[in-house]
């Protein structure tokens, strides 16, 4: 992207709350690129998916679309309305799989100002990196009845050759397919990412106690290449525990202290429902985190509100090895709210910020990040925030970036 004077950027409005979004975002956008770039500029192109692309095309995810992220590579996209019961996977799920987008990155910082449930939320700072193709996503999945439960056993026959499975008719199946290169490229990135970065720990984030064999798979994998593929550049918590074992607890603490003070990074893991408790009392123990699928899913909500919730939470989906990237708002459509000025824009705005810096425009990004930061500590915010907050007034989505812009 960096030597291209116009980038063209698909961009999915979305549905509910999108449309009032996108437009007071788009110049903010336009205003810090034409402020940080005198020879590049980003065109827009809209194109449509969700509820508004099936009023209009009859179709939830024209072909149109799908073409021009293919072309284009990098896209944004609001939230897009999952229709209930009627046998449709959501689009944001399609689209990560279409593209395979195998990491969902998704920063977790806290701007002053936010209202926070902890006491010092200023010690989080993190990025978790979900795998994003697998586990019970991949939406292998059987409902009830006796003629459902034949297909399963076909399903399952096709990669057994003995006819041993019984199930009961009232049981639903879902299938967890965990594989070890869909977990390794996902660790990869996380790790890849944690040493350019200079992050201090990568921590694998697993339910292994329980499901041996899919979430041990993830962390035992991920031991596994960190210590064969980036030897020197890492410590391994699995050596810690080695090194306790034979040499005893101080030859051990000295490994990890003097691997601390060169800068390693430690990698590490914890059982996902402890990360869940530790997280909340020390969050200033974790920063990248590298997690399957469903408790990536899980986690990314549950921190996004320590510090101020999904309405500020920004996201990306990305495939390191094409470059193909959707960043998007990590929100749904918020129909208790679209239309009423109320939605807060800061989650698909620095979803853009991550998109400029994907495609090499970080000035913009930080002009924008800035922007932000200021305008919290000026306490006008929309009624997600105002809500939580004594000292704060509510603006409208359109009063808000108006206070970003200027
Ligand atoms: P939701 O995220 O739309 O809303 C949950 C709550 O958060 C609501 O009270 C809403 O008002 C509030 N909220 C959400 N975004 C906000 C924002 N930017 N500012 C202020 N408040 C905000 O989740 P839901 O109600 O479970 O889902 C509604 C629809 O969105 C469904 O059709 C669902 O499938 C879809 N959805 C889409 C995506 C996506 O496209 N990535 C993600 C989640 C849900």
């Amino acid at each position: 992207f960096a030597g291209k004077e116009v980038t063209r950027i698909p961009v999915i409005v979305g549905d509910g709350i999108g449309p009032e979004i996108w437009t007071g975002s788009r110049p903010i956008l336009d205003k810090a690129i034409k402020k940080t770039y005198v020879h590049r500029r980003i065109d827009w192109v809209e194109v449509l998916a969700g509820k508004n692309a099936y009023e209009k095309t009859g179709k939830w995810l024209p072909k149109e679309t799908l073409d021009a992220i293919r072309d284009d590579k990098v896209a944004i996209k609001g939230p897009l309305e999952t229709p209930i019961g009627i046998g449709r996977r959501s689009l944001t799920v399609t689209m990560r799989q279409k593209f395979d987008l195998y990491a969902c990155v998704r920063p977790v910082r806290y701007f002053e100002g936010v209202p926070s449930p902890l006491k010092e939320p200023e010690k989080t700072n993190m990025t978790i990196f979900r795998e994003n193709t697998e586990d019970v996503y991949a939406g292998i999945e059987f409902a009830q009845g006796e003629e459902n439960t034949k297909k399963l056993i076909d399903y399952l026959q096709s990669f057994y050759d003995e006819d041993k499975f019984r199930f009961r008719d009232t049981t639903a199946i879902g299938i967890k397919p965990i594989s070890k290169e869909g977990s390794l490229r996902l660790i990869t990135a996380a790790i890849d990412y944690a040493i350019e970065n200079n992050k201090e720990s990568v921590t694998l984030v697993h339910k292994g106690n329980i499901m041996k064999f899919t979430e041990g798979g993830f962390e035992k994998w991920g031991y596994e290449l960190a210590e064969r593929k980036y030897g020197d550049k890492i410590f391994s918590m699995r050596t810690y525990r080695r090194l306790l074992k034979d040499g005893g607890r101080e030859v051990a603490d000295q490994a990890l202290k003097t691997a601390q003070k060169e800068g390693l990074v430690i990698i590490k893991d914890i059982i996902a429902d402890n990360f869940l408790q530790q997280i909340l009392l020390h969050p200033e123990n974790f920063d990248v985190i590298a997690t399957t699928n469903l408790n990536g899913d899980y986690m990314s909500d549950a921190l996004a509100a320590e510090v101020g919730g999904i309405g500020i939470s920004p996201g990306a989906n990305i495939n390191y090895d094409t470059g193909y990237a959707i960043f998007e708002a990590t929100h749904g459509t918020a129909p208790d709210i679209a239309g009423l000025g109320k939605a807060n824009p800061c989650s698909f705005i620095l979803s853009a910020c991550m998109l400029l810096d994907y495609i090499g425009m970080p000035e913009a990004s930080d002009l924008i990040t800035i922007a932000i930061e200021e305008t919290f500590k000026e306490k006008k915010v929309t009624s997600d925030f105002a809500s939580l907050m004594d000292d704060a007034q509510e603006v409208s989505t359109s009063e808000f970036c108006n206070i970003i812009l200027e």
